[in-house]
């Protein structure tokens, strides 16, 4: 067998980067930045869409699709969002290469093959969006808009990491347009609680909803809401965006639609996304030092079954005893594998579907055969039990709830006990190198004491929480006053 992964005690980010690896979930790729998500992973990744579209549909939004390329001067129009993405576009000048006559085999760019005009392969689409919006919106029986895509996007990211951080990523992104403002901070909220509440029921991991401070601020947004986890090492991850346009975007290309009173409005938007990062999240919230923890409700095999036999004859007892089990799981919609191959050893396997992150196994043997019993283990606490056959399908239909919920209460526990109220810029300091997690510390609301921070300590405002109290108190950097603590942090 190959040795172990490495700790995460140890090294938390070598940990993270070989689990990717191993669990077989994505590699690094010939192109600078980006990422090859192989099959296991996407099996994750495709789980994830699937709720997050249902969660959609339900709210009222449909799908469609737009196009990869901006025009430069579409690209350009909302000024701020325009120059906040404008460090990390890539951009295509040219349609055509040719041989190279001086290098034979070689091809180059042909310099009689320039675009007209360049295009930006879309880091975000509200350009080409709202240009196409212009189109479709006259009036206010078109509103609201709501609308999904689900999309690559290229930002060309300097230190990238796999699935946190890449050059190119897999998202969705909505945008939506709507008759006032208070429907479009609304549907900016609603958004916020979709992800939210997709974060803590699907992938177990409890968040931190809040607003992000104006050096934060999504470019081109006036509001930009957010939701925060804690990964186990006590850094913090923004794991999804829920952005109020204004009428930014409008304006800039030029959506109007007549009101009621047949009068001429700009429209008010919002777009809102979540990537590829949030498999990220789903592996650094959970997994340990075997391998994955995946919560049942994403995992792309639920329940294993792990014969343990010698020759085709035991092999065909097993069996017996293990298809009707099978047939019923499946029946309630549980995915199941039954593993019956002889190559491997139930060693191997075992171990194998412990990287995968696999929540519950089931190993049945002669002897197990003889009593009318299975031995049945769960990955998050490793715990072993053996039970009769005979009812085996409710424990298993149990286990996986009760799993489902264990790992959330066991990220929430970790989160609560790695936040601390702080009071002193000395205490903040030494917090940080000594107990890395989530701070909630007073700030004078000020952007040069958020960047004076940030220099010295690396630590960033993370959110201004939704829930936060109103409290008196004075900031933590200047002695200034402020009216309430926000969320600091060491982030990825
Ligand atoms: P934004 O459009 O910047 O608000 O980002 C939308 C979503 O994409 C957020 O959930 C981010 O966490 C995520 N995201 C931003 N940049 C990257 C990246 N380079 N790789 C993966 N996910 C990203």
């Amino acid at each position: 067998m190959s040795k172990g992964l490495p700790k995460r005690s140890e090294n938390y980010s070598e940990w993270y980067n070989e689990l990717v690896k191993r669990a077989d979930l994505a590699e690094n790729s010939a192109v600078r930045g980006c990422m090859v998500i192989k099959p296991y992973g996407y099996s994750i990744w495709e789980k994830m869409q699937r709720a997050l579209d249902d969660m959609f549909k339900e709210t009222g939004h449909t799908n469609a699709y737009f196009p990869l390329f901006v025009p430069k001067s579409l690209f350009e129009a909302e000024e701020k969002n325009a120059e906040g993405f404008a460090k990390e576009c890539a951009v295509v000048t040219h349609y055509r290469l040719k041989n190279d006559p001086e290098n034979k085999g070689k091809l180059i760019v042909d310099p009689n093959a320039r675009l007209e005009e360049e295009l930006v392969v879309r880091p975000t689409s509200e350009a080409i969006i709202w240009s196409t919006y212009k189109n479709w919106i006259q009036s206010y029986r078109d509103l609201p808009l709501l609308i999904n895509q689900w999309a690559n996007v290229v930002r060309w990211e300097m230190r990238t990491r796999l699935f946190l951080r890449t050059a190119e990523f897999l998202w969705q992104e909505g945008h939506t347009a709507h008759a006032t403002k208070e429907e479009a901070i609304a549907e900016t909220e609603q958004m916020l609680d979709v992800y939210a509440t997709f974060a803590e029921e699907f992938m177990a991991v409890p968040v931190i909803r809040g607003k992000k401070t104006a050096n934060e601020r999504f470019a081109g947004a006036d509001d930009t809401y957010c939701i925060e986890a804690m990964m186990q090492d006590g850094k913090a991850l923004q794991a999804g965006t829920s952005h109020f346009l204004g009428q930014n975007f409008a304006k800039a290309f030029d959506v109007k639609f007549s009101n009621k009173e047949n009068q001429q409005a700009y429209v008010w938007g919002t777009s809102w996304g979540v990537s590829t990062r949030l498999m990220g999240a789903l592996i650094m919230a959970h997994s340990d030092d075997e391998g994955l923890v995946l919560p049942p409700k994403l995992a792309p095999i639920q329940v294993v079954i792990v014969p343990i036999f010698k020759g085709a004859e035991q092999l065909e007892a097993i069996s017996e005893k293990v298809l009707p089990i099978v047939k019923a799981l499946k029946k309630l919609g549980i995915s199941v594998k039954f593993d019956n191959s002889d190559k491997q050893s139930p060693g191997f396997k075992f171990a194998e579907y412990e990287l995968k992150g696999v929540p519950v196994r089931l190993a049945i043997g002669a002897r197990d055969l003889a009593n009318g019993t299975v031995e049945i283990a769960r990955r998050d606490t490793k715990e072993k039990k053996t039970y009769e056959i005979e009812g085996v399908v409710e424990v298993i239909q149990n286990l996986l709830e009760e799993i489902q919920e264990n790992i959330y209460n066991r990220a929430l526990s970790f989160r609560t006990e790695n936040t601390l109220e702080v009071d002193s810029w000395d205490e903040f300091v030494k917090t940080l190198d000594e107990k890395p997690g989530f701070i909630s510390a007073h700030w004078d609301g000020t952007p040069e004491t958020e960047e004076k921070i940030k220099e010295l300590t690396k630590a960033t405002i993370r959110c201004i929480p939704l829930d936060a109290k109103e409290e008196e108190g004075k900031c933590i950097y200047t002695g200034n006053p402020s009216s309430r603590r926000v969320i600091f942090a060491r982030a990825y």
